[in-house]
């Protein structure tokens, strides 16, 4: 779980998933960055599902029902992850 850059204190899962999309500590109120070796792993993390799903669609040539469904689950399945590999920080970091 994610730990606060400025206050020290961890996020609880709850917590991390309720505030994804700004990273606001719920503990002192300081906005938090992705660490840039985090974005990292969670750019993996969403570029690997396309990578496998891509192919094997074409493969099996689902129907749009089927492909959504798919899509659906995936992205369930990196909300789940993405608080245990989301690290921290109290400054933004450089892309490269
Ligand atoms: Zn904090």
């Amino acid at each position: 779980m994610p730990v606060c850059q400025s206050c020290d204190k961890k996020w609880t899962y709850k917590q991390t998933i309720i505030t994804l999309f700004r990273l606001k500590c719920p503990h002192c109120e300081k906005r938090q960055y992705e660490s840039a070796s985090s974005r990292l792993r969670s750019g993996t993390l969403t570029l690997l599902p396309l990578v496998v799903v891509l192919p094997v669609n074409a493969l099996f040539d689902f129907s749009v029902g089927t492909a959504l469904i798919i899509g659906i689950v995936i992205v369930l399945i990196i909300f789940g992850i993405y608080p245990f590999i989301l690290k921290l920080s109290s400054k933004e970091e450089p892309y490269w």
